[in-house]
């Protein structure tokens, strides 16, 4: 039996990514006790995965902006914060309480305050054939490439939208895949409604130079690009054999071995919708975002967010609000008074807006494409974990399935390992577009623990150390 009780800390952070490492070597230095949980062996989240182990050639590869997070990691080894790596969050409650299994032992710890730094999670991209193998995420082949050097052997095809698919691809080539064609569904248009915001971006402007930069390097590798791209469906038999999409007009169909596709990222607020904290719907980027105050703090006043699990800000905005949180925790716990935090936010504050001037640009840019959101055929996979169908959740709401937690009852969508995490958005869409509702009307998933797949064993193991229900 696992009696785990003597762990607790100020501040427990879930997620070593730039917002979580920040936050814990910015309270650590103000003298907080911090307890940093993350599923990953080592620190350093999406962007910086593998910092600290990447072979010299691979992070060469990755660039600067990859290898600033070695600062980072190297940072937070220095600071008195407690770490765990490889640890999976599977519970959070309101009181500080938090469960999480670690080598298949769960474990209790508990924290005066909570920051949940868990970032941004891939959007899924539903179309036919999506499921089929040899079809993956770009973020997916991006994580083999940063944890282990490897690329997809073969032809590759990159599909979807979104700055991230842009490095991802310029990534591949420089590290000698075989991609063989880049199809997005941007067109001329979002750029022309993109220009307005040039001038506010302008402050940023080393995300512009970084932004021609990737487009010159896909240029020049001569690689096939299709732009505007609609109706794309992959298929093959047992596996992926090729892809057929519109654009220009026509009807084009491209084979590869590898279909890796990507629409952007959106916050993963599995946790704060585990914990019930208030979320909104952003329509422009169309996904939910826990609401925050400028701090990061929630509606739960115990928890805070960091990072791209409030709001997509990118990286460095990531780290500089993992420092704002931590301040905002030194004041909530009485190391300091509001002056002072303030005082000490101030210089946060103007780095912040700053990162934050190209976010409009970008996200006028990469609108999401409405068929990633509402899969138009109904034959396509939306929940992967029990093979339910878009068809299956419109037939489902004709039945009188009103939102996503009654589809649950008549499809078991979304009641898989993965916890709706990977269809909740389309499943939410499909249901708002079925019933002509807002998305706030339509609601999400109640999200209820383990979060995160654990064994019966683990669980029976643990005593009587949850708050009641
Ligand atoms: C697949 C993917 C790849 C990306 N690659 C890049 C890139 O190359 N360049 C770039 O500029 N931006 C990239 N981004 C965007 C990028 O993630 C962010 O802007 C930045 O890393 C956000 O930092 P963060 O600290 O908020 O979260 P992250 O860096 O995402 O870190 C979150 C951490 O939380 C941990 N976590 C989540 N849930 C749990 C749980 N239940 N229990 C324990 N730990 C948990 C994760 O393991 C992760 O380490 C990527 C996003 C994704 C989804």
């Amino acid at each position: 039996m696992t009696r785990d009780n003597s762990e607790s800390a100020d501040l427990v952070i879930i997620g070593s990514g730039p917002a979580g490492l920040t936050a814990a070597t910015e309270a650590s230095s103000l003298g907080l006790s911090v307890l940093l949980l993350d599923e990953q062996e080592e620190p350093g989240g999406q962007i910086y995965r593998g910092i600290e182990t990447a072979h010299p050639k691979t992070a060469r590869l990755l660039g600067p902006d990859y290898q600033r997070g070695a600062a980072l990691a190297s940072a937070f080894r220095a600071s008195a914060s407690g770490y765990r790596p490889g640890a999976s969050v599977w519970r959070v409650d309101a009181d500080g309480t938090i469960a999480y299994s670690r080598d298949g032992q769960a474990h209790i710890v508990r924290g005066k305050r909570i920051l949940v730094a868990t970032g941004a999670q891939e959007r899924p991209v539903p179309i036919p054939g999506w499921t089929l193998p040899g079809v993956m995420s770009a973020g997916g082949a991006q994580v083999l490439l940063k944890s282990a050097g490897v690329v997809p052997s073969g032809r590759i095809i990159v599909a979807g939208n979104g700055p991230l698919l842009l490095l991802i691809a310029q990534q591949l080539i420089t590290a000698g895949a075989n991609v063989a064609a880049i199809l997005e569904t941007t067109e001329f248009s979002d750029y022309l409604a993109a220009a307005s915001s040039l001038p506010r971006a302008m402050q940023a402007g080393d995300y512009l130079a970084k932004g021609q930069r990737m487009r010159h390097d896909i240029n020049a590798a001569g690689i096939p690009q299709y732009s505007g791209v609609s109706h794309l469906a992959a298929s093959g038999d047992e596996k992926f054999k090729q892809i057929s999409f519109e654009s220009g007009g026509m009807r084009h169909t491209l084979s590869a071995d590898t279909l890796l596709l990507h629409a952007g990222v959106v916050p993963n607020t599995q946790i704060t919708r585990q914990l019930d904290c208030d979320h909104e719907w952003v329509a422009d980027q169309r996904y939910w975002q826990p609401v925050l105050d400028s701090w990061g703090t929630t509606s739960c006043d115990t928890v805070a967010v960091a990072g791209d699990g409030g709001s997509i800000i990118g990286a460095e905005a990531s780290a500089i609000a993992g420092r704002l949180a931590a301040l905002d925790t030194a004041r909530r716990l009485g190391i300091f008074n509001l002056a002072e935090r303030d005082q000490r936010a101030a210089p946060l504050r103007g780095d912040l807006a700053r990162h934050l001037a190209i976010r409009p640009l970008l996200d006028t840019l990469f609108r999401p494409d409405p068929a990633f959101c509402v899969p138009p055929d109904d034959e396509t996979i939306v929940c992967r974990c029990e093979e339910v169908t878009a068809g299956d959740i419109r037939i489902a709401v004709r039945e009188g399935a009103m939102g996503p937690n009654q589809l649950k009852v008549f499809t078991r969508c979304g009641m898989g390992p993965c916890q709706g995490r990977m269809c909740g958005l389309t499943v939410s869409e499909i249901i708002a577009a079925s019933r002509g509702a807002t998305l706030t009307e339509t609601g999400y998933y109640r999200i209820r623990p383990p979060i995160k797949p654990l064994t019966l064993g683990e669980l029976a193991a643990l005593d009587d150390k949850f708050p009641t229900e």
